[in-house]
């Protein structure tokens, strides 16, 4: 109860499944007492072009244009654009980060991608010495929630799902200091029985319901590919 939650959602339509566990996890979330926000980056039509439309005022170097450097110096003097400010005030102020979208080549969204692109920029989540467990946003806990369109067994055949998590959860999460959760799949609810997929949307909220008793994963090498 009081803790607060982001849920950085990447679906457009709103009876999708995603949308379902979207409306779910704000639900039962908002039940526990939780503070909950929602960026709903299709909604908000979100910006997912790491562009210098990011910086306010005059650059760093205006001659030759290096984004990663411009916005740490645009972060420092307080010189990023409106929505960046706005989703580094929410991410700053969340204990928990829940991305929820479905699976697009084997990684997020492109519009969540912009998000991280965008948003996690050097001096705000990481810095220079400061990244993997001394990064910057400390003390909150991240959960990737998303849905496929391959079945639980091709995934299990095909090889394992956490290689894919690898760049997700430890090249960007673990590299901002952000603990991570066990991630929460829902395979191919397209292909499933209407009955199976009740049955996924109640395992969500019933884990949604013992949250915050998880202790995060070991997130190293040998989580991903022992
Ligand atoms: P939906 O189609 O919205 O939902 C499935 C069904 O559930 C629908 O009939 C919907 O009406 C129903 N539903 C919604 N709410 C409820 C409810 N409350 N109760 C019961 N039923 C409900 N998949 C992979 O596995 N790997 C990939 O690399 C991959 N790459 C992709 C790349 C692209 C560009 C695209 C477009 C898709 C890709 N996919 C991939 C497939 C994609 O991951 C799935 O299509 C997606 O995850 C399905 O989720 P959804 O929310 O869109 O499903
Ligand atoms: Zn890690």
């Amino acid at each position: 109860p009081g803790k607060k939650v982001l849920i950085v959602y990447a679906h457009q339509e709103p009876k999708s499944f995603n949308g379902s566990l979207l409306k779910i996890a704000v639900e039962e979330l908002t039940k526990q007492g939780c503070r909950v926000t929602v960026s709903d980056l299709y909604a908000m039509q979100f910006e997912p072009r790491a562009t210098r439309n990011d910086i306010v005022g005059p650059l760093h170097n205006s001659e030759e244009f290096n984004y990663g450097v411009e916005t740490w110096e645009a972060y420092k003097r307080g010189g990023l654009s409106k929505d960046l400010v706005e989703e580094q005030k929410k991410v700053q102020e969340a204990d928990l980060l829940i991305f929820q979208f479905p699976l697009f080549w084997f990684s997020m969204p492109a519009i969540l991608k912009g998000w991280m692109d965008r948003v996690l920029v050097q001096g705000f989540a990481y810095d220079l010495s400061k990244s993997y467990d001394g990064g910057l946003l400390q003390d909150k806990l991240s959960l990737f929630s998303f849905t496929t369109g391959g079945t639980k067994e091709k995934y299990a055949t095909r090889g394992d799902v956490r290689y894919l998590l690898w760049p997700m959860q430890h090249g960007i999460m673990h590299f901002c200091g952000v603990k991570v959760l066990e991630p929460h799949i829902c395979y191919a609810p397209e292909y499933v029985s209407e009955e199976k997929r009740k049955e996924m949307l109640t395992a969500w909220t019933q884990r949604l319901k013992t949250l915050w008793k998880e202790e995060p994963i070991n997130c190293t090498p040998e989580w991903y590919f022992k």
